[in-house]
């Protein structure tokens, strides 16, 4: 018998499963593979061939599931959820004011500690496995995501004015600079100044955002042109329009990240396509809270970077990447009349390889290839709302949710495993949610 050549270690093989790796070719693998080694994906490809090349320390096999990158949600707000359901069927100006006077009795660290927490807990479930999260404290962010697995976009955030922190900008800036100082070059923590729009944020407080993320070769993420009440305020205010008060002030560039951009006009669309800023649409919250669609098509058309966001639960109610995306896939066709308009497969890049190099991971993440860094979901595809299989990517886009998501793996471990949650107690942090969110009910009588 023929010497069979050393097996590599590995540290993880997924088998038999099919792969889709939302690649540049788009490529699928039906009985395929995947070795990971630390955080890195090493070998994608055929069973077969990895099972004799590694000697892996644990092998999870995905028979009759599909394996594909993890979901990356560009516009958040997670702590959020401890306010889901609670103020319903108001203006976004009205619902904003009602909920910061409430926010402002109950933010504290460990507040957001454990909104993020529950947040993570159900967007791991669900398959999501990065977020753009804007929230005050976001040094609790970080420590919920850390303790979670999860891979969080996060950083200091602006607004002037009463905030719901009740701190003022000098120290939630002091505070902001150390957080990018120790999360500059984090493996799973990403760095991101947030002011929060230039509604509540003056031109001066947006100026030091600017200058701070530029310091630190850090992501910037904002609301802009959310509402036509906005774009009307700010440009009564400023003779600028959102948008134009962010060039004006050198905010737009390729690591820019811009939620919702739904009153944006056709030159506008122009502008940040020639600035690679990156737009997070958010299309269940700009419906829910009548602010009305975004032209995302025209978007596209233009070569504008077009990612995917849940926004926050107080407003969009649920964390749902799926639910995000369907909508996504399916609004644009019903309102241009053209069916033609985000197919299934750009729908899942948008929110996998788009997002990824929105979050400046283009060469790391997004998508399944060796060198990448492994955030893995696995779906379940032995269910009747997915039977038969004839296109992967239409199940994605159109019948797929995230109770289909069975096992989860984030920067090369396993996180979520059979649907069981390994990193949280999700028991004793529900528990403590319904505590406190007894006092946020009582506080709105
Ligand atoms: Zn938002």
């Amino acid at each position: 018998m023929p010497d069979s050549p050393a097996r590599e270690p590995a540290d993880l093989l997924i088998t038999h499963g099919l792969i889709l790796t939302i690649d540049r070719a788009d490529t699928t693998l039906r009985d395929g593979a995947i070795a990971v080694r630390g955080a890195e994906i090493i070998d994608v490809g055929p069973t077969k061939r990895l099972l004799d090349a590694y000697q892996p320390t644990e092998v999870i096999d995905a028979t009759g599931q599909l394996v594909m990158p993890g979901l990356i949600n560009t516009h958040t707000h997670s702590p959020a959820v401890l306010y889901r359901g609670l103020i319903e069927d108001l203006p976004l100006e009205a619902w904003l004011e009602k909920l910061w006077v409430s926010e402002r009795q109950f933010v504290t660290p460990e507040y957001v500690r454990l909104g993020a927490a529950l947040a993570q807990a159900e967007m791991l479930r669900g398959g999501t496995t990065t977020a753009v999260d804007m929230y005050w404290h976001p040094e609790e962010l970080a420590q919920a995501a850390l303790e979670s697995g999860f891979r969080l976009v996060a950083g200091p955030v602006y607004f002037d004015g009463d905030a719901p922190d009740r701190q003022d900008t000098d120290s939630r800036e002091a505070s902001g600079r150390e957080f990018l100082q120790q999360y500059r070059h984090h493996p799973t923590i990403i760095p991101c100044v947030m002011p929060h729009s230039t509604y509540t944020v003056s031109p001066k407080s947006l100026g030091r955002a600017r200058d701070l993320a530029e310091r630190f070769g850090a992501l910037l993420s904002t609301h802009c042109a959310e509402t036509a009440t906005e774009v009307r305020t700010v440009s009564e205010r400023h003779r600028y329009s959102p948008q134009g008060l962010l060039d004006e002030l050198g905010m737009l560039d390729e690591r820019t990240i811009l939620a919702h951009c739904v009153h944006t006009s056709g030159s506008e669309i122009e502008q940040l396509a020639e600035k690679h800023v990156t737009v997070s649409h958010c299309p269940l919250s700009n419906l829910k809270l009548g602010s009305g669609v975004a032209p995302i098509p025209a978007m596209q058309k233009a070569g504008v970077r077009v990612t995917v966001g849940t926004d926050g639960a107080q407003s969009s109610n649920d964390l749902d990447m799926w639910t995000a995306l369907r909508v996504n896939a399916t609004l644009h066709k019903g309102v241009h009349q053209d069916p033609t308009l985000i197919t299934a497969r750009e729908a899942l890049r948008m929110a996998t390889v788009d997002a990824a190099e929105a979050i400046g991971l283009g060469g790391r993440l997004g998508s399944l290839e060796a060198g990448k860094l492994a955030d893995v979901v696995i779906l379940d595809l032995r269910r009747p709302h997915l039977t038969p299989l004839y296109d992967v990517y239409a199940h994605l886009a159109f019948a797929a949710g995230r109770d289909d998501v069975h096992t989860v793996i984030v920067h090369g471990k396993v996180v979520v495993r059979g649907r069981d949650m390994l990193t949280l107690r999700e028991n004793d942090i529900m528990a403590e949610v319904n505590v406190l969110a007894r006092d946020i009910q009582q506080s709105q009588r």
